[in-house]
């Protein structure tokens, strides 16, 4: 049986990287040795990191104002990591938030600098948002850091499509669900950050992509390893970096290129997520709660007509190999993640699936 993977985190490899994967395991680049048996100083590695980087910049168009950076700790890390480089305890930084993780990251951002909101500021415990959140540009105080916020709410499946007005204030984004999956203009932001386990390989690496003057600007006395300078000047691998983490973001970032690139992907996330959006918007049994211009190309959330049924249908769907459709308990209902690595022959077998429990259950 064919096993598709919608989990939303970590999520689907591509296949042929998992071969790949496997046949280098004993021994990598004539080494004799795994991977991850080598230093990140040898020069097999120092290669790697080299061409990673190289790979990067060509698939995204990052130019030279730009570092590239990979920091461990995870997307949550940043929410730290930013405030703490780019801002301070008593300047003022803005965030909009528009769900769950933007939520996240303005309640870190509290610890270290004077957080402003674009709306009513939100309360815990987190409410699901179905909407991007309205607000008045001209009243963001430009004297702040500068503007933060989510392009793509994984949970809700809800995702920006145009670029939020920050009124001149430089743009900082958590992209860590929709980064790599479609077109960005880098040089529209002042720092752009994504954890690896979406669409950029496993857990354990957070790539940073940081304009280089706004890079150890900072007067706080912050950890070593918390500082973009750090990670700027030692290549990312001041300390011992995850190199098994690395060595796989190296594969998918050539299995991306030799697909055609990042706007290759792009297209087929965008035929992915049409087909599935049609189709739960043509049935009366499955619904989706998001405005048809602000929903996620990759994260598709969707209501069965009887909650009742959810148990049933994640019981069924996962014996017929259609893994991890349940959708956060924050948000309820199923969701499917179509990630880079899911193909379409996946979104099929799930239309298949949703149309015959349907006819079972309607
Ligand atoms: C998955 C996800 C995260 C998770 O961050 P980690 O610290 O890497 O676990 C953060 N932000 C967004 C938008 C996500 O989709």
């Amino acid at each position: 049986m064919t096993i598709h993977n919608f989990s939303a985190g970590p999520a689907s490899l591509p296949a042929a990287v998992k071969q790949q994967l496997k046949s280098e395991l004993d021994n990598w680049q004539n080494t004799g040795t795994s991977v991850m048996e080598v230093s990140h100083r040898s020069p097999e590695f120092k290669a790697l990191m080299a061409d990673n980087e190289a790979l990067l910049r060509s698939l995204l168009g990052i130019s030279d104002e730009y570092a590239v950076l990979l920091v461990p700790g995870g997307a949550r890390l940043q929410y730290a990591m930013l405030p703490m480089n780019l801002s301070a305890p008593n300047r003022k930084t803005v965030y909009h938030v528009n769900g769950y993780w933007g939520f996240l990251a303005y309640q870190e951002a509290q610890k270290f600098s004077q957080v402003v909101t674009t709306t009513e500021p939100p309360k815990a415990p987190y409410q699901p948002q179905h909407s991007l959140g309205d607000y008045d540009a001209a009243q963001i105080d430009t004297d702040a850091d500068y503007f933060h916020y989510t392009s793509n709410e994984t949970l809700e499946g809800i995702q920006w499509h145009t670029l939020p007005d920050s009124n001149g204030l430089p743009l900082c984004c958590d992209m860590t669900s929709d980064l790599m999956t479609r077109e960005v203009n880098i040089d529209d932001y002042g720092i752009i950050y994504a954890s690896a386990q979406k669409n950029l390989g496993i857990a354990g690496l957070t790539l940073v992509i940081v304009r280089k003057d706004f890079i150890g600007q900072h007067d706080n006395n912050i950890p070593t390893l918390m500082d973009y300078a750090t990670f700027e000047q030692h290549n990312s691998a001041y300390n011992t970096p995850p190199t098994f983490v690395w060595y796989v973001m190296y594969l998918v970032l050539q299995w991306y290129q030799q697909q055609g690139g990042i706007q290759v992907m792009q297209i087929r996330n965008r035929a992915k997520a049409q087909k599935l959006y049609d189709f739960i918007d043509n049935s009366t049994f499955y619904s989706n709660r998001v405005a048809p211009g602000i929903r996620s190309e990759v994260n598709v959330p969707f209501w069965l007509a009887d909650d009742g049924l959810n148990e049933q249908f994640l019981r069924e769907s996962s014996a017929a190999g259609l893994k991890a459709l349940k959708g956060h308990k924050a948000v309820g209902g199923m969701r499917a993640s179509i990630y880079n690595a899911v193909p379409m022959q996946a979104v099929d077998a799930l239309i298949e699936f949703m149309r015959n429990f349907e006819k079972q259950h309607a």
